[in-house]
């Protein structure tokens, strides 16, 4: 399949990351998802670490997801008129993240951060974009400099694509640093139209804000007249109910969302304060629309899944995530790896290092040629973790005891292959 694909597509796959380039071996293609378990084109099963990225918080094939589709579906796929499920999704997600007073439907985390910086600019009349580095937002190309993700994969500090007038509005800093921040409002005074950070990043693998970090940005931001934007595309709706929100109860001007909010449909967002919104078309000059923005069986699939997630559905996963954690730890102990288990709630992610990693040089420190040893061991044993050393873990609430205990028995042999690893 994958010689087929490479024949039609370039690299053989839609996203880069999915090509294995960063761990070498030839990619699954998968065919079916229960719960927390994926199967692939030859038959085999695989514990999946990946969940779509993020989305697929509930396990795979969820039944009520799948009713809630199943049932748009049979009403029809998409109408391009305003549509009761835009609305429901709408009231859902304003519902849940306080500083969320208006929202617009877009279909994919690119499309959000692209739109909300349009949107930041259009409303306070500058240019400048501040970004961190190792922060990944889509691949909008104001924000694909020093990015992470795919990107981080590659080392690739930029894109050809990107011109130079593009990249010159947007200012890369170092994560965790709000001293260089400050000194990006001393440099370009009245120029800075946003401040973009992921929530609590997991683009360069987990790295969550240290203490105060994302209250500074947002004190930073006001003083000047800038927009405190906070990307949730990942965070949203997975680290709690109200995402990163819900965690340090930081507001910020802008919030984006994707991912867990689609169902595994293409949906995501962007809103926040109402008077910035009211700058959108039709409401304000500031255009932004989408032929499927909206669509009723994305926001079906996506409404059906929050509306599942409450207290005991993200406690579940908090408890996975925190025994799996400590499982991985212990095992790399055991074989005396030098590693970092990070989380950001249940978010996690391995650096092979014990020096402590607060931004994306520190993430880059680390022996990754280790985790490549011990993702290929994992996925020989069917566990099917990101293919990077700079992604997070995602669990579910589908995975339970016995998905644990599948993961629990490949982790010796896979930390193993990684302290017996060569660069
Ligand atoms: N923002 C963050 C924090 C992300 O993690 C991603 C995707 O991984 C995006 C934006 C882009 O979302 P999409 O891939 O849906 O365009």
């Amino acid at each position: 399949m994958f010689d087929r694909a490479s024949v039609v597509t370039p690299g053989g796959v839609n996203s880069p990351v999915r090509a294995f380039r960063a761990v070498g071996g030839t990619p699954r293609f998968m065919v079916s998802g229960i719960g927390p378990y994926l199967t692939d084109a030859d038959g085999r099963e695989y514990v999946d670490l990946v969940c779509s990225w993020g989305p697929m918080i509930l396990g795979h094939s969820h039944p009520e997801v799948i009713a809630a589709v199943q049932e748009a579906v049979s009403r029809g796929t998409s109408f391009g008129t305003p549509g009761e499920g835009e609305v429901a999704l709408a009231e859902e997600i304003v519902a849940r993240i306080e500083p969320v007073e208006q929202v617009r439907l877009v279909s994919s985390g690119t499309e959000a951060t692209m739109s909300a910086i349009r949107l930041a600019r259009g409303f306070t009349g500058r240019s400048k974009v501040v970004k961190f580095a190792g922060c990944y937002h889509g691949h909008v190309d104001a924000l694909l400099a020093a990015a992470g993700s795919g990107l981080a994969t590659f080392g690739l500090p930029d894109t050809p694509g990107v011109t130079g007038a593009t990249a010159r509005d947007t200012v890369v800093l170092p994560y965790n640093d709000l001293d260089a921040v400050r000194a990006a409002f001393a440099a370009h005074p009245g120029e800075i139209a946003c401040v973009i950070t992921e929530a609590s990043p997991g683009n360069m693998g987990v790295v969550p804000p240290v203490d105060g970090f994302n209250a500074g940005l947002k004190e930073l931001c006001a003083a000047d007249g800038a927009l405190y934007i906070s990307d949730e595309v990942m965070t949203g709706f997975r680290t709690s109910k109200a995402g990163w929100y819900g965690v340090d109860g930081v507001s910020p001007d802008l919030m984006t969302f994707g991912k867990v909010m689609g169902g595994g449909f293409p949906a995501a967002a962007f809103g926040g304060r109402a008077d910035v919104m009211a700058h959108l078309a039709p409401a304000g000059p500031v255009y932004q629309a989408g032929t499927l923005s909206g669509n009723p069986v994305a926001t079906a699939a996506g409404l059906a899944q929050l509306r599942l997630l409450d207290d005991a559905a993200y406690a579940k996963i908090d408890a996975v995530s925190a025994e799996l954690r400590s499982l991985v730890g212990d095992a790399f102990t055991k074989e005396g790896v030098a590693h970092t288990v990070s989380s950001a709630s249940n978010m996690f992610s391995v650096f092979f290092t014990d020096e402590p990693v607060r931004n994306y040089d520190d993430a880059k420190k680390q022996e990754a040629f280790r985790f490549t040893a011990f993702f290929h061991s994992m996925l020989e044993q069917g566990v099917y973790l990101p293919p990077s050393a700079f992604e997070s873990w995602f669990v579910s609430t589908a995975h339970d005891e016995r998905a644990v205990e599948r993961i629990a028995a490949a982790l010796p042999a896979a930390a193993r292959a990684a302290s017996e690893a060569t660069a």
